[in-house]
């Protein structure tokens, strides 16, 4: 996309999962569709991502409405993920063996049947299970394990061949994907959106009937737009890969640790939370958390080779929640904040951005999550 000015029906800055499955939806209801990434598709947080689909995590902590679109988004997923797959013909290592949470004391015991109730108040299967009867489905547990939860209605998925597979599935549906080009200002002019777009060969503009900003978590850092402020701010994740003899059959987890089983022996420990700004580098205490947590549940793991130690920021607002909708400047839309969840989130992110894009209309799903609450706290915040 060098030199001169071009014209898209649609232009979406970002190409991390969301901004990705966003377009993917949006060619597939006939719109040309242009994906402007600064780095290389997946730099961002989604190829980080332990790429968990568990709504039951956190579920009090969590409004009701978002419980909601993640299990719509959920549901979604089987078919998202044959669509994505058939469409660039790429595996996405979609596993449906659910979540099996482990407890090591009293505490843990309270919150698993605390968990289990939640589950069964939404009709979702979960099965409350002894230490011996935890331990018969997952023989490499600790001996220490005294009971277990098994929410086999929690999925999981590969991210980075989930991100790889939309790239495909996109490029499949006639998708243009603009790599290591950054988008440094958006503005309106004559009816349009402008995309001053920043590329080696030098600054060039990009038109566009329709612009989606996915950014991830430099939505405020390094674009201009035409949008107030609205706090997105990174929450830094460290995770460690492990490779060796595989030990798990599915996603362990404690409120300490996750640990996430994929193809060819990997495990995934995640991941820590923390507020460190832009950083991205690792830490020698992140670590040593995460493979302590770990080791108390999987003892075998201490064999064990470190294959990497990665690190990702979660795209997060005041609230936690995502920010999906239109906002108040034409043809100028947001799907990002999406935190903890935006792997889980992709799918329904995409119908509902695309319906929207397409036909005018806010979904009741999402209506909750629109940009004006965050503007209207800001404000409060500026005038008290
Ligand atoms: C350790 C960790 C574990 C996680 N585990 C899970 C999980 O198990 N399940 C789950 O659902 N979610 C999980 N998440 C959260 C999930 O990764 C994020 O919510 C999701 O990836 C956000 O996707 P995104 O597309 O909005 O952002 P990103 O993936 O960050 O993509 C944004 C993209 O925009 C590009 N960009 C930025 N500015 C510009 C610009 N000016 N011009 C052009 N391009 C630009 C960036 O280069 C980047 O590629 C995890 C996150 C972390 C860090």
């Amino acid at each position: 996309m060098s030199g001169d000015s071009r014209l898209t029906d649609v232009a979406i800055v970002g190409g991390g999962v969301i901004g990705l499955s966003c377009a993917f939806e949006l060619a597939r209801r006939g719109r040309s569709v242009t994906v402007v990434e600064r780095e290389a598709v997946g730099f961002g947080a989604s190829t980080v991502a332990a790429g968990m689909l568990t709504p039951s995590f956190e579920v009090e902590l969590t409004p009701p409405e978002l419980v909601e679109l993640q299990l719509d988004s959920l549901r979604r997923y089987p078919q998202f993920i044959s669509d994505v797959e058939s469409a660039g013909g790429l595996s996405c290592e979609y596993r449906d063996d659910g979540t099996l949470w482990v407890s090591r004391h009293r505490d843990d015991e309270l919150e698993l049947d605390h968990l289990c109730q939640i589950q069964e108040e939404r009709g979702l299967p979960a099965k409350r299970l002894t230490g011996r009867e935890t331990r018969a489905i997952e023989p490499y547990l600790s001996p220490r394990i005294i009971g277990g939860l098994l929410v086999e209605s929690d999925h999981q998925v590969n991210s980075r061949k989930l991100v790889a597979a939309l790239e495909a599935a996109c490029c499949a549906v006639g998708v243009e994907i603009v790599e290591h080009t950054g988008v440094g200002s958006i503005e309106q002019t004559g009816g349009r959106l402008e995309l001053v777009v920043q590329e080696q060969a030098g600054t060039s503009a990009l038109h566009a009937e329709q612009v989606l900003l996915a950014a991830g978590v430099w939505l405020e850092d390094g674009l201009a737009t035409p949008l107030p402020r609205i706090g997105m701010r990174p929450i830094k994740g460290q995770i460690v890969h492990l490779k060796g003899q595989p030990l798990v059959n599915r996603v362990l987890r404690n409120s300490d640790v996750y640990i996430v089983p994929r193809e060819g022996g990997e495990l995934l420990l995640g991941a820590t939370e923390e507020e460190q700004g832009f950083d991205m580098e690792p830490t020698a205490g992140g670590t040593l958390d995460l493979l302590r947590y770990a080791f108390e549940i999987l003892p075998g793991l201490y064999d064990l080779y470190v294959s990497e130690i990665d690190v990702g920021l979660r795209p997060a607002v005041g609230d936690h929640q995502p920010v999906i909708g239109p906002t108040n400047t034409d043809g100028l839309f947001i799907a990002g904040g999406h935190y903890r969840g935006g792997v889980l989130l992709a799918p329904s992110t995409a119908h509902f951005v695309a319906e929207l894009m397409t036909s005018g209309r806010v979904a009741a799903q999402v209506e909750p999550f629109g940009i004006d609450r965050l503007v209207a706290e800001r404000q409060q915040e500026a005038a008290g």
